[in-house]
């Protein structure tokens, strides 16, 4: 998926080859540049009905409970826009200019959750719009930290786990540091404790952009308007125990903004940290201690 990961932990056994073995499992699974996935199969296909595994139910279950809980702010078939924007290598086309307003349009007409059905009972997934295509980049990695938490926790006394920016504690707390979503001369914009069996996801628009004409265009995006999300969020930092949903809703929230945003992580029971673009630290219920004093908490 294009991601790093480290696992750093104490135990008696090596872990190493068990949790690579569960990280490219979860690739082979979900990833869109995996042919063979389900996601790619489902991309693939026509309008009609996929037949999914228990994993692949359960997973797309979730996903598709929050773009319902998110009303589409966290969509995960938002794919046909992704690709217009091309801010995910391989699709990168437009090098650093906006697309069309054309393209952008007949994208974001094939882009949308409510295009596709996911049923429980049947463990199907069924397509009504040609083109319709999932992405489920936005949560996987949090999925995949949740999983090899669950792995490392009856063999390590301790670890900590890292999957492409998402993060889990095992056995102790752990202080993580949040990057400064702007320029700054501290390594950390701010600082929470991480409790032992939670995880942590971040995003922001400051992890892949590029500005032209003087704005910025980043790749968390509004399916909503079919552009670079504007409600004023430059990162959000999401935790609680469920991986997969601190992933997904760190990406919601840029999309809501911090009001809707932290209404939102709390009707899901997470915690988290909202910075807004005049940088302020909307702090729900993390306790954060600023680092960069250019932040301040809300
Ligand atoms: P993340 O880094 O977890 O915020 O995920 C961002 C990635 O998810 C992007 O690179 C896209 O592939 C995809 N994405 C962008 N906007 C959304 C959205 N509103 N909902 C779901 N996935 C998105
Ligand atoms: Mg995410």
């Amino acid at each position: 998926m294009g991601s790093e990961y480290y696992v750093t932990y104490t135990s008696s056994e090596d872990l190493s080859a068990e949790v690579a073995e569960l990280l490219s499992s979860i690739e082979e699974s979900f990833s869109t540049k995996v042919e063979s996935s389900v996601v790619s199969r489902i991309n693939a296909a026509g309008v009609g009905s996929i037949s999914l595994t228990e994993e692949e139910s359960a997973v797309l279950e979730r996903c598709f409970a929050l773009a319902e809980a998110s009303e589409g702010a966290f969509d995960p078939a938002i794919l046909p826009l992704v690709k217009v924007w091309g801010f995910d290598p391989p699709y990168l086309m437009n090098g650093e200019v906006p697309p069309t307003q054309e393209a952008i349009n007949a994208a974001k007409a094939i882009s949308s959750y409510t295009l596709f059905t996911y049923s429980r009972q049947n463990a199907t997934i069924t397509k009504s719009l040609a083109g319709a295509e999932l992405d489920l980049g936005a949560a996987i990695k949090g999925y995949a930290a949740e999983r090899v938490r669950d792995l490392v926790k009856d063999k390590a006394s301790e670890a900590l786990v890292y999957v492409g920016g998402t993060i889990a504690a095992v056995g102790k707390n752990y202080e993580i540091g949040v990057t400064p979503p702007r320029d700054s001369e501290e390594s950390f914009a701010f600082r929470f404790t991480l409790k032992t069996g939670e995880i942590c996801a971040t995003s922001g628009d400051y992890e892949r952009f590029y500005t032209y004409e003087g704005v910025r265009y980043h790749h968390i995006l509004d399916g909503k308007t079919g552009y670079p999300a504007t409600a004023g969020v430059i990162s959000a930092t999401v935790v609680g125990e469920d991986g997969l949903l601190c992933d997904a809703l760190a990406t919601a929230v840029v999309v809501l903004g911090a009001e809707k945003g932290a209404a939102l992580l709390e009707k899901c029971g997470a915690k988290g940290a909202i910075v807004t673009s005049d940088k302020k630290i909307v702090d729900c219920g993390l306790s954060v201690i600023v680092k960069d004093k250019s932040y301040e908490i809300a």
